[in-house]
């Protein structure tokens, strides 16, 4: 392997560009030429190349987003969109591909590996954490943070006016965001899609700490929470049988995405980057690279795409005991 393409694909998280930085530096390290792929697999299959060395990636570690631009593509669902990218692979003399991105855009990397027998390395970025076979995701930390950060300005005017804010965070399958952020925050309820709290016993919670002499709450709700209800119709049934409280509804949105990445997420995509590279080079692929109990390991990116990145409970149980 001697020419090694990098990418950011799916939805983009604040490191990716720590990520692509790392990538291209450790190929400028072990001497091989590095080319970057704007706007994932579309740009991918029109060739919207640039070729990267070490300098190309100077004062982008602290910058949010992605320099190579991302995408979602349909194209590349189709096997004439995958020839197209191959031949362009080809082409370019490129021997290898590194994508960062989330699950979907490995299952894409799987694919085009199996079709074409492409070496695919991934490299997990995306805020949601929700990735089978590394303890973190690119982004997630920052995210976190973000988060934590929104809710403690929340909780400023919360207090102020005896107001119960229902605050709604990312995460439609995965409640990362909103255990972690929630317990961080101090957050009195948390809903996520992986446990059934159930409105009634939500209901009997937050009663029972207004009559333990509580003035103001926050209610963390990841969007996919269990309920099967929006946060406005959570927030709507409680104002019905909750009176005393005034309630409000918050949607934090996009901001979750962008932003300076911390310095963990940016040390875990620099170590991150030079994995990707080193499996290649080891001539491994078809596989995403981890962090385990702080370790750099490599994950077959079949099992990286079909289990579940399943929470700890011990985390849930944490967040009972905290809003006693
Ligand atoms: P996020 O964390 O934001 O969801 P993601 O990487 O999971 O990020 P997706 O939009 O699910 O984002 O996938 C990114 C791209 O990967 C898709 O637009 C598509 O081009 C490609 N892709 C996904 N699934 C497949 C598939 N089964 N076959 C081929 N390509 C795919």
């Amino acid at each position: 392997i001697t020419r090694v393409a990098v990418m950011t694909s799916g939805g983009d998280s604040p490191g990716m560009n720590a990520a692509i930085r790392s990538v291209v530096r450790s190929c400028a390290y072990y001497k091989i030429d590095c080319v970057g792929i704007y706007r994932g697999y579309q740009g991918l299959i029109e060739a919207d190349f640039i070729s990267m060395n070490a300098r190309s990636v100077h004062n982008i570690i602290n910058k949010g987003g992605t320099i190579l631009k991302s995408a979602r593509s349909k194209d590349f669902m189709e096997k004439e969109g995958r020839e197209k990218a191959y031949n362009n692979l080809i082409a370019s003399d490129i021997h290898a591909l590194v994508v960062i991105g989330g699950d979907g855009s490995f299952t894409g990397g799987m694919v085009f590996n199996k079709e074409f027998n492409f070496p695919v390395i991934g490299i997990p970025g995306t805020i949601d954490n929700d990735i089978f076979g590394t303890d973190y995701t690119i982004g997630y930390d920052t995210a976190l943070n973000t988060v934590v950060d929104v809710i403690d300005k929340i909780r400023d005017t919360a207090s102020s006016h005896n107001r119960l804010f229902f605050v709604e965070v990312m995460g439609r399958d995965s409640g990362f965001i909103a255990l972690h952020a929630g317990i961080g925050a101090g957050a009195e309820e948390i809903l996520i899609p992986e446990e059934d709290l159930g409105l009634d016993r939500l209901l009997d919670s937050l009663q029972k700490s207004r009559r333990s002499g509580k003035s103001s709450s926050i209610v963390v709700v990841a969007e996919g929470d269990k309920t099967g209800k929006n946060v406005f119709e959570i927030a709507q049934f409680i104002e019905k049988n909750l009176p005393e409280y005034e309630v409000r509804v918050s949607i934090m949105g996009h901001m979750q995405r962008g932003g300076s990445p911390s310095c963990f997420d940016r040390v875990l995509a620099s170590r991150m980057g030079v994995k990707a590279v080193e499996l290649l080079l080891d001539g491994k692929t078809n596989l995403m690279v981890g962090s385990v109990n702080n370790e750099m390991v490599a994950v077959d990116l079949e099992l990286a795409v079909k289990e579940h990145h399943a929470i700890n409970k011990e985390i849930l149980r944490i967040s009972d005991i905290m809003s006693v």
